[in-house]
C-alpha cells in the first residue's frame, strides 16, 4: 500500500486519536460528541494543527462547531438549487452545468478531509444528496454534447480515484473530439500532497493535445509545508497547471496579514492564485460568513500594488447562474464627463479622459 493511501485508511475521526495530536477544548469536544455528520482529516493535515489554540486555521477548518447547527442565510437543499439540478435540462448525476461550453463532471463523494466551511455538504458531508456516480453514462453525455470544450472533474476529491480509474477517465474524455482541455479540482495537493506519485505521475503526464490543469484549495499559509511545495513542483513537472481557489473564511483567512502571507506562499511554490471565493449561501456555514465587500477590501488592502501582482486572485461569488465577479470601483475615485480620477494603493490619485464611443 502507498503513503496516501495509509493516510487514508488512518483518518483521524475519532476524539481519542485527535487527542493524541492536540488539547481539545471543551468547546470542541462537545460539537464532536453532538455532531452528526461526518468529520475527519488525514493524520498529514492534523499534523499541521496548532496543539493548543481552537482558532488554529486547521483546527477551524477540520473540526465540528457548535455553530453548524445554527443557519439564517443558508438555503435549505443547496447544492440541488445551485447545480439546477431540478431544472429543466436532462442530465446524468455526475454532470452539472452553468455555462454553454463546460461542465462539472462529478466522479465520486469522499474527500480527503471534510472541510466545515464545504458548500457541497449535501454531497460529501452528510450524504443526503445521492448521486448516481455511472461516469460511462457521464462520458456519453459529454460525447453528445458537442459545444463542450472542458470538463471539469470534480467531486468530492477525484484525486482520491485510485490510478487506473483517473487513466480510464483521462483516455475517455481525450477520445471526445470537442473536448479541448480537462480540468481537475482537487485538495489532495494541500491536504495530502503524498498523493502525487510517480504512479499519478505518469497518469496525468506526457505530452498531449488536450491539456490537464488542476485548481486545488488552499485558504492559509499555515497548510503549506515542504511537502506541498515538491508535490506542486511534481505536477508542474509532468505539465499540470496549477491555481488555487481559495475561499474567504472569517477568522481564517479575513486579515491582510493572513490573506497577503496565503498569497505570497501559493506564489513561492508556484501555485497561480485564480479565484477568492465568496462563501456560498450553503447551510450551517454562517459562522464562516464574511460581508460581501471583505474580498474586495482585502484585495485592495493586502494585494493591489502591496506586492506581486500575479498574487492577485480573481473575487467572485459562485451562483446558480454561474460566479459573478465582486470587484467594487475602489480605484475610481471620480467618473467625470471629461475625466476619471484613479486612486492607487498609496491613496495617490491621477486622471485619465474620460474617451467617448
Ligand atoms: C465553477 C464552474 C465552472 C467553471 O467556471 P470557470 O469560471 O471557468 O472557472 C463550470 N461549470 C460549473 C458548473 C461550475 O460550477
Ligand atoms: S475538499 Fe472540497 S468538496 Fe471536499 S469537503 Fe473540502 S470543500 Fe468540500
Amino acid at each position: 500500500m502507498e503513503e496516501w493511501q495509509l493516510q487514508m485508511q488512518n483518518q483521524i475521526d475519532t476524539i481519542e486519536e485527535l487527542e493524541k495530536i492536540i488539547n481539545v477544548s471543551p468547546e470542541e469536544r462537545e460539537a464532536i460528541e453532538n455532531t452528526k455528520v461526518k468529520w475527519g482529516t488525514t493524520p498529514y493535515f492534523a499534523s499541521l494543527m496548532d496543539r493548543d489554540d481552537p482558532k488554529c486555521p486547521i483546527r477551524q477548518q477540520v473540526l465540528p462547531s457548535k455553530y453548524e447547527q445554527q443557519n439564517e442565510y443558508g438555503i435549505e437543499n443547496y447544492l440541488v438549487y445551485k447545480e439546477n439540478r431540478a431544472g429543466d435540462e436532462d442530465r446524468p448525476d455526475t454532470i452539472a452545468r452553468q455555462y454553454e461550453d463546460r461542465i462539472a463532471f462529478t466522479v465520486v463523494n469522499t474527500c480527503g478531509i471534510y472541510c466545515r466551511h464545504c458548500f457541497r455538504k449535501e454531497l460529501v458531508v452528510d450524504k443526503s444528496l445521492k448521486l448516481r456516480f455511472d461516469i460511462d453514462e457521464g462520458l456519453e453525455w459529454i460525447k453528445e454534447h458537442s459545444e463542450v470544450r472542458e470538463v471539469l472533474v470534480t467531486g468530492g476529491d477525484p484525486l482520491l480515484l485510485p490510478d487506473d480509474q483517473i487513466e480510464y477517465i483521462i483516455r475517455k474524455i481525450r477520445e471526445i473530439p470537442h473536448i479541448e482541455m480537462i480540468r481537475f479540482g482537487s485538495r489532495l495537493p494541500i491536504i495530502l500532497p503524498h498523493r502525487i506519485t510517480k504512479g499519478l505521475q505518469k497518469v496525468l503526464g506526457e505530452y498531449h493535445k488536450v491539456p490537464i490543469w488542476l485548481n486545488t484549495q488552499c485558504n492559509h499559509a499555515k497548510e503549506i509545508t515542504e511537502k506541498t511545495a515538491k508535490a506542486v513542483w511534481d505536477l508542474l513537472s509532468c505539465g499540470v497547471n496549477v491555481g488555487n481557489q481559495a475561499v474567504l473564511l472569517k477568522g481564517i483567512n479575513d486579515d491582510v496579514k493572513s490573506f497577503q502571507e496565503l498569497h505570497q506562499m501559493l506564489l513561492n511554490i508556484r501555485i497561480r492564485p485564480y479565484y477568492l471565493f465568496y462563501l456560498e449561501p450553503a447551510p450551517g456555514i454562517d459562522h464562516f460568513r464574511t460581508p460581501i465587500e471583505k474580498g474586495a477590501e482585502l484585495i485592495r488592502d493586502a494585494i493591489r500594488g502591496h506586492t506581486s501582482g500575479l498574487a492577485q486572485p480573481m473575487y467572485v461569488i459562485a451562483t446558480n447562474i454561474g460566479k459573478i465577479p465582486l470587484m467594487p470601483d475602489y480605484y475610481i475615485k471620480h467618473k467625470g464627463k471629461k475625466e476619471y480620477i484613479l486612486e492607487n494603493h498609496r491613496g495617490e490619485t491621477t486622471s485619465l479622459p474620460n474617451i467617448p464611443e
